[in-house]
């Protein structure tokens, strides 16, 4: 096991990884931006080192600053938890050729599982669904458009090396095609170096549905079953909850040790998911594999009683996995909503600032990740998430109701949250119903303002 693991996050991710290091008797060190000194998770850690200004630019995306703060203070690991460089490969390597582990898959599955063209025939050897489309890289637009008119349109232009929705095109019907091919290209040079791009069907009606997945170094993977995050606003996750509602069990296993085999055959050591699809038949479609820890890792963890990230620093520092697929049982159903400084009712404006009063819930089945404590300032340089609410209860009902009591005794002020906006939603016919689609909750907000 490591001796000292060194953190490249903030926040509550930050102290997430700081827990389970103190459990597994390993210790931390923290590297924190000027606009971040102070931050309450920091105390926690055993060491602290300021790598820059606020600007994440000049801070926690300094590969140099923060490769030479884990050379002074002696970390054998480092752990990138959630944005930042942890989906980065030449990261990845630069801690691999200075001897320090990334915690994490190897840079050469990072780049297999990242890039989408690799990641789809991966899939497919796999048996992972896949959506119809594209072989591989389109080279000239008549492949592509034979393939739209075999497949049908809607379809959806995407780069190979996509990533942050950059780099996409929906195209209705040939034209649209040909336009969308030459800006998706275009694009994905400016934003990635990499103009590769290929087509596949566009799903209208969808529901997100993922597998969260865990592998070591000795060749063994597991998936730790799914979680739903239908809901979304422009892209971004609000609640996810597990395991996926109106899933069969049949389905439902099958596309679950379909991600596991496709993360074994990466040879991927650390957590992995697999992002899917789900249309209105039930029918599972590929995403993506995000190579890190999610957000939204909590929920998983409350519906099998693994701790992920325990999991992934033990398998980083070689250990074999903990489980096997037969010990990962299902307990219940979770629900997490993430709690952002954000004013929904001014177009989700930022609320950085002062936090005078944050008096979190509690009780059965209730947990809740943050830094956040009363007097601490949310500085306005990064993401706007300041505490994720999980709850868990013996079934979806139980877990909704024991959610809207969380809220009602969360007090968060006088900067806005999403709080009430979660409130609202979790009363929502179409949340409480199951009958949602990706785009169910910008549908919702648009009723709401037009009821006031
Ligand atoms: P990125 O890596 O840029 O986030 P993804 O492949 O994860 O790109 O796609 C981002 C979002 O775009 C998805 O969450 C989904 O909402 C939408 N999307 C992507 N592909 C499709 C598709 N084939 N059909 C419908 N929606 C899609």
């Amino acid at each position: 096991m490591f001796s000292r693991i060194l953190i490249a996050n903030r926040g509550e991710i930050a102290l997430r990884i700081i827990r389970a290091a103190r459990e597994l008797g390993v210790e931390t060190v923290c590297v924190y931006s000027e606009a971040d000194k102070g931050g309450p998770w920091l105390d926690q850690a055993d060491e602290t080192v300021c790598i820059g200004p606020g600007p994440s630019a000049d801070s926690y995306l300094r590969i140099d600053r923060i490769i030479s703060a884990a050379e002074t203070t002696k970390a054998d690991a480092i752990h990138p938890g959630y944005g930042f460089l942890s989906e980065n490969a030449h990261f990845a390597e630069v801690c691999r050729d200075c001897q320090i582990t990334f915690i994490g898959p190897s840079p050469e599955a990072m780049g297999l599982l990242g890039d989408k063209v690799s990641c789809r025939a991966m899939a497919q050897k796999s048996g992972t669904p896949i959506f119809p489309g594209s072989p591989g890289e389109i080279e000239e637009d008549e492949e592509a458009i034979k393939v739209a008119e075999e497949i049908g349109y809607p379809v959806i232009v995407k780069a190979a090396a996509g990533g942050g929705g950059r780099g996409m095109r929906i195209a209705r019907d040939e034209e649209e095609l040909k336009a969308g091919l030459t800006s998706a290209r275009q694009e994905a040079v400016a934003a990635f170096g990499n103009g590769a791009v290929y087509v596949e069907k566009f799903l209208e009606r969808a529901r997100h549905v993922e597998v969260q997945c865990l592998g070591d170094q000795h060749g063994n993977a597991i998936h730790l079953y799914n979680r739903d995050c239908t809901s979304q606003r422009r892209h971004q996750k609000l609640i996810e909850e597990g395991p996926a509602p109106g899933v069969s069990d049949e389905v439902r296993d099958a596309v679950c040790e379909s991600a596991a085999r496709l993360i074994q055959s990466a040879n991927y050591c650390g957590a992995a998911t697999c992002e899917f699809l789900m249309d209105q038949s039930g029918d599972f479609y590929m995403l993506e594999v995000n190579t890190r820890i999610q957000v939204e890792h909590p929920v998983t963890e409350m519906i099998t009683g693994v701790d992920l990230v325990k999991e992934m620093i033990r398998c980083s520092a070689g250990e074999p996995l903990a489980y096997k697929q037969s010990d990962i049982k299902l307990i219940g159903h979770a629900i997490e909503c993430r709690i952002n400084a954000e004013d929904p009712d001014r177009g989700f404006m930022p609320q950085p600032g002062l936090v005078e009063e944050f008096r979190q819930p509690g009780g059965f089945g209730v947990r809740v990740d943050t830094h956040v404590q009363p007097g601490y300032r949310v500085p306005p340089n990064y993401d706007s998430m300041i505490a994720k609410l999980i709850v868990s209860g013996e079934d979806r009902a139980e877990a909704i109701a024991r959610m809207k009591s969380a809220i009602d005794e969360f007090k968060i002020g006088p900067i806005k949250t999403t709080l009430p906006l979660h409130r609202r939603l979790m009363d929502a016919r179409e949340f409480v119903e199951t009958d949602f689609d990706i785009h169910y909750v910008e549908r919702w907000l648009e009723q709401e303002e037009a009821k006031v």
